[in-house]
């Protein structure tokens, strides 16, 4: 099953994530995290995508389109995979149209899970995640049961540079430019799912996995 899982910034992408690849056993794909690995690592990579990163905007189309089509060719991709974070631009979702066309597959699903603009910056702003194995937290909605602690695997949660309050609004600016044109793309192939990101985090999940159960 190949998934594209949309929505902005704070959405609940990642916390779906986590949750979608437990039950279809598929991998990860998040562009996000591959940037910050990079970054950590030091790569070029990590050199490139670092200015933009702190300043809210996205990479380019030709760095992030090259990295989807190398991960997206590894053998654990072969049965499937859950998009995170990508396509975010009509361009990106483009190629990735024409690298999936060229590798015989196709998208099943994309889900766009909706969120008010006001309920985004809160969550960004008090989110926290696990170095270790990038459990999003928050400190209010979806706190860890020890403060600062992760439940999973006891980390030493972390807050991204990029949900610090003066990069979070520039991000989600930059992000729902985007958005509108990518929701227009997906729809007109009828592969489109909105659902309401307001609810509880398991309420989202049953609504995700019932569409992808069919
Ligand atoms: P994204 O990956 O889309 O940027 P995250 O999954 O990291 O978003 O979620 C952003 C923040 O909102 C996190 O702190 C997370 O714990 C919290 N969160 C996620 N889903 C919900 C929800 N349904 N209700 C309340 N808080 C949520
Ligand atoms: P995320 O973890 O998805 O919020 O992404 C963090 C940052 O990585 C974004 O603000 C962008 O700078 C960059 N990024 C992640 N995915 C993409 C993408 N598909 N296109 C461009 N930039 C991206």
């Amino acid at each position: 099953m190949n998934i594209i899982l949309m929505g902005l910034p704070g959405a609940g992408k990642g916390t779906q994530a986590e949750r979608i690849v437990e039950e279809f056993q598929i991998p990860h794909v998040s562009t996000g995290d591959m940037f910050r690995a990079a970054v950590k690592n030091e790569t070029k990579l990590g050199l490139e995508a670092k200015s933009y990163m702190d300043q809210g905007l996205l990479v380019p189309d030709e760095i992030t389109i090259g990295i989807v089509r190398e991960r997206l060719g590894n053998d654990d991709c072969k049965n499937g995979f859950l998009l995170d974070g990508f396509p975010r631009t009509v361009p990106q979702a483009e190629a990735l149209t024409e690298t999936l066309k060229e590798m015989g597959q196709s998208i099943d699903h994309v889900i766009n899970i909706q969120v008010s603009r006001d309920v985004l910056i809160q969550r960004l702003t008090g989110r926290w995640i696990c170095p270790v194995c990038g459990s999003s937290y928050h400190t209010l909605f979806h706190p860890p049961k020890e403060a600062g602690i992760c439940d999973k695997d006891g980390g030493k949660l972390y807050q991204r540079d990029d949900d610090k309050s003066e990069v979070v609004t520039q991000r989600l600016d930059v992000n729902i430019a985007q958005a509108q044109p990518l929701i227009d793309y997906y729809a007109q192939q009828g592969l489109l799912r909105n659902i309401d990101g307001e609810q509880e985090i398991d309420a989202v999940f049953a609504e995700i996995a019932s569409i992808l159960r069919g």
